[in-house]
């Protein structure tokens, strides 16, 4: 009686896939075709499922677009945050490069500017003391 119902419990191990014993490894670096939504890797220059052109849809970030985001970035620091975050957000690695960059370039852009600002105020109080002990 015993053995007949140690036998099935055997089979369903066996039966289970490795794909389903682990649904982490399907999450992680995996992206989805833009138009059904189906897995796709990133290296596909067209979805197997629907045939969308995947390198257009995803690359769709044009240089002069990627220019004015690092052109805000680094002249109008707080502001390239918010596109440097829209961008890292994206699943699209490339989308990702950018904002990573953009981000990077507005916190140096950022500290640039503290440093800059915090060294003439340093100057302007020496020149402003300089000149009121002159008296
Ligand atoms: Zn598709």
């Amino acid at each position: 009686m015993e053995n007949n119902y140690s036998e099935p419990i055997q089979d369903q191990s066996a039966v289970q896939s490795p794909k389903l014993n682990n649904p982490s490894n399907l999450n992680q670096n995996q992206f989805f075709c833009p138009v059904c939504h189906q897995p796709i890797k990133p290296e596909y220059y067209f979805c197997p499922n629907c045939g969308t052109n995947l390198k257009e849809t995803l690359g769709e970030i044009s240089v002069w677009t990627q220019v004015g985001i690092y052109f805000i970035s680094v002249f109008l620091p707080p502001l390239g945050f918010w596109p440097g975050v829209k961008y890292f957000m994206k699943q699209n690695p490339q989308a990702k490069k950018i904002g990573i960059i953009a981000i990077g370039l507005t916190l140096l852009s950022s500290i640039i500017t503290i440093w800059l600002i915090y060294g003439e105020s340093i100057n302007y109080l020496n020149t402003l003391r300089q000149s009121l002990t002159g008296f």
